[in-house]
């Protein structure tokens, strides 16, 4: 269902500036007309239309006729772990598992694994207990939570932290959520790359700052924003040349070595491809 979103759900300013009237990204190949509204008080930027939940259910986000992506994923969600804590002793539930990537690594460490999923295809593919929706788990069940790359495409992201909230171990459990950073080099400088990062599925758009907020709004305690990359200046430099994504090319001229601290350099400037909140349930 597309609906109007009204108001900002983080400030309850309701004074929205329009910052981009056109098309953007709608599946592989499509685009559709959208405006990107950005609060006047806040900085929260997001579509004035819903890409809905049912979309995923029916299996109209990911495509089932063509290579499940699964070696792409298994490269993005392996990485996470360099940010992340030891599993050992815990419950883990990743809400948005996917294909279950992250918790075929996380499996032989954590305690026991549980996967959010709503779409049914890519469920019952899965071999981890799954729950269609973050509102199907049980409370007070998982010393850690991670998330990556869903909170931008749900309908209310306060509920979606609420939620996580709820499912957390309470006096310490731990959530680590991830998104798509708002402040990254490239969203900044390309307007090629912005055309390409904006998608009609993305309802909403996080600088660190406004995704702390929406965890303190859910009444999580913000530890941490840590700032996310996995490519190297070669990606970035491709990028600049030739305006659209360079898969896994590489720039001879540029070493790994080179790659590797300008990763580093975007991370201590949280000009990240993505940053990762961590936060406490108390
Ligand atoms: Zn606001």
């Amino acid at each position: 269902m597309e609906g109007l979103i009204m108001g900002c759900i983080l400030c309850g300013c309701t004074t929205d500036n329009i910052i981009y009237d056109g098309e953007i990204r709608i599946g592989k190949q499509g685009v559709v007309d959208r405006k990107v509204l950005k609060c006047s008080n806040c900085g929260l930027e997001r579509l004035d239309k819903f890409y809905g939940a049912e979309k995923y259910e029916e299996g109209e986000y990911h495509d089932h006729t063509r290579n499940p992506e699964f070696e792409v994923q298994d490269k993005e969600q392996r990485h996470y772990f360099n940010y992340l804590p030891s599993l050992r002793h815990k419950t883990v539930v990743d809400v948005g598992t996917g294909m279950g990537n992250f918790l075929d690594y996380a499996g032989f460490v954590a305690k026991n694994v549980i996967g959010v999923e709503p779409d049914e295809n890519l469920r019952k593919h899965i071999p981890y207990r799954t729950y269609p929706y973050i509102e199907d788990v049980p409370s007070n069940i998982a010393e850690m939570v991670v998330s990556f790359n869903v909170i931008e495409h749900v309908e209310d992201p306060v509920k979606f932290a609420e939620e996580i909230k709820r499912v957390l171990t309470p006096y310490g459990g731990r959530a680590y959520i991830v998104t798509p950073n708002l402040d990254c080099l490239l969203v900044g400088v390309s307007e090629e790359y912005r055309k390409f990062w904006r998608r009609a599925a993305h309802n909403w758009y996080f600088y660190p700052r406004t995704l702390a907020d929406c965890m303190r709004c859910a009444g999580l305690r913000v530890e941490n924003v840590i700032p996310v990359h996995r490519r190297g200046l070669s990606n970035t430099l491709l990028w600049l040349r030739d305006g659209k994504p360079p898969d896994d090319r590489r720039l001879p001229q540029i070493s790994r070595g080179m790659d590797n601290a300008w990763r580093g350099y975007l991370e201590d400037n949280m000009m990240s491809e993505r940053i990762m909140v961590e936060v406490v349930k108390d």
